[in-house]
């Protein structure tokens, strides 16, 4: 779960901050709207830091060979890809990620999920856990077929 949010830490401590100061937030911590009207973010080193977090070659050169020898190592990829890829659709425009940073290449997604309100995001998480419900329920009759082998070779 740590590697899943690792990218997004350096957004909660530094660009929401910075960003929430400029906006003149009585607590110094941007809202999504204050993206959209404060773009002088996007030449702000903290926001480089955050597209540095979000690099696959930031992760390929330097993470990856730190984790190497980690048994956790395959996890630990799984849940920071996995963040990458979430990130890539859910960011457009100026604010699409650049997973090849500091190669300038930006992947404009389809929709801005950053800057849902609380609605859209309740809507989202009940979405996802009727999803996951339904799997799990739907996976408890359904086995492949290595897995029943696997089933009746725990049984002997
Ligand atoms: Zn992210």
């Amino acid at each position: 779960m740590g590697f899943g949010v690792l990218p997004d830490i350096t957004n909660l401590i530094l660009v929401h901050p910075y960003l929430g100061h400029i906006a003149g937030r009585t607590i110094p911590f941007a809202l999504g709207s204050d993206f959209v009207d404060f773009p002088q973010i996007l030449d702000h080193w903290t926001y480089h830091v955050w597209l540095l977090s979000h690099s696959l070659l930031f992760w390929a050169i330097v993470f990856a060979p730190l984790w190497r020898r980690s048994s956790g190592m395959k996890l630990a990829t799984l849940a920071y890809l996995s963040h990458v890829l979430a990130d890539l659709p859910s960011h457009t425009g100026a604010y699409g990620l650049e997973p090849f940073y500091p190669v300038h290449y930006i992947f404009d997604g389809w929709f801005d999920a950053w800057l849902w309100g609380p609605g859209p995001i309740a809507v989202s998480v009940v979405l996802t856990t009727v999803v996951f419900l339904l799997t799990r329920a739907l996976r408890q009759r359904v086995l492949w077929p290595s897995e029943r082998q696997d089933k009746t070779l725990n049984r002997a």
